[in-house]
């Protein structure tokens, strides 16, 4: 018969002083363990996850110091808001839970596991060593929300230009080394100046966010989509050749007119222009992108609300 523990406690960095000050080591079971050296290893961890700001790499230091001396199996990190969800070790059956906060701040929650039950003793250390992860995460998780403010368009969430130089160069080198095919979509929404003109300037951004959903909703997970500024978005396809990048394009097309967009019952009519690129052998991301835009303006020279690809028109 086996019996899972299970325990899910708030951890904050008030309780730190329950386990760590100096003047409770004469009284404190743990420093009868000859064999474990508490404040060695809380100095150890401080040192050690001061070394970087990458939250993956201060949960694995984190770990592989409890690992190595608290027969700890395995160790999970979740944080829904920060969409972070991360696995390191083996998961066992016996778990510990710790919601971790800091003067109100929600730090993620922190699961320790492993194939034996935890002694309370042994709860005891984790959570005194829990104290040296308090500062590093949330200095990780602070990290991570300045490089997404810095990548990110505040209005719709897609990424901003800067991302998409970053992502297209990644997906460039990755295409020539796997010498597969990666493809660009010019995204711009035709006479967008009218509907801002018409329903004011708050209803346009809201047919901004709804577009960026809707391209969104065409795309793989593995597909990303940009606002190059104003009504401007760009996706990027990776392992995409031209004929499967057009039939993207037309989808997105597609779906931004028949998008069900309306203000106090009222339809909004929406369209956009589409330009797509696939690399040519040695291409920069520049050219590319000067050639996506080329190719949307080509679709607004027909008409608008539609595609044209790059031999012919769809
Ligand atoms: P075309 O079909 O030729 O693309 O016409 P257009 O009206 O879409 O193009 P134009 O470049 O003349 O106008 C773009 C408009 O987008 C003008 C600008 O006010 C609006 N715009 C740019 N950024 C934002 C924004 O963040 N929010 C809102 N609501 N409007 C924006
Ligand atoms: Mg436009
Ligand atoms: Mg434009």
């Amino acid at each position: 018969m086996s019996f899972i523990q299970e325990s899910s406690t708030e951890f904050d960095s008030a309780r730190l002083t329950l386990v760590h000050p100096r003047d409770k080591e004469q009284q404190h079971p743990l420093k009868t363990e000859p064999l474990f050296n508490l404040p060695a290893m809380q100095q150890r961890l401080l040192q050690l996850l001061q070394t970087t700001l990458e939250l993956p790499r201060v949960l694995e230091l984190f770990f592989r110091e409890l690992h190595g001396q608290m027969c700890v199996d395995g160790l999970e990190y979740r944080h829904e808001s920060h969409k972070l969800n991360l696995a390191l070790g083996v998961q066992k059956l016996h778990r510990c839970s710790y919601r971790m906060t800091h003067e109100g701040a929600y730090l993620g929650e922190v699961v320790f596991c492993r194939g034996k039950r935890f002694s309370e003793r042994q709860l005891q250390i984790l959570e005194a060593l829990l104290g040296s992860l308090l500062f590093p995460l949330r200095n990780a998780l602070l990290y991570r929300q300045a490089i997404a403010a810095a990548l990110n368009d505040s209005l719709t969430c897609a990424g901003n230009r800067l991302a998409l130089e970053q992502s297209l160069q990644r997906e460039i080198q990755h295409s020539i080394r796997q010498r597969s095919d990666l493809s660009i979509i010019a995204i711009d929404l035709d006479h967008f100046k009218k509907i801002n003109d018409s329903y004011g300037h708050a209803i346009g951004d809201e047919a901004l966010k709804a577009t960026v959903n809707c391209i969104n909703d065409c795309l793989r997970a593995v597909d990303g989509v940009y606002r190059m500024g104003g009504e401007e978005f760009v996706a990027v396809l990776p392992n995409t050749a031209v004929e499967a990048a057009l039939l993207v394009a037309e989808r997105i097309c597609r779906r931004i007119a028949g998008m069900q967009f309306a203000i106090d019952g009222q339809d909004i009519p929406l369209s956009a222009s589409l330009g797509v690129a696939t690399r040519r052998t040695d291409e920069s991301a520049a050219t590319m992108l000067e050639r996506a835009d080329q190719l949307m303006y080509q679709a607004k020279q027909n008409g608008r609300n539609c595609v044209v690809g790059e031999s012919a028109t769809h």
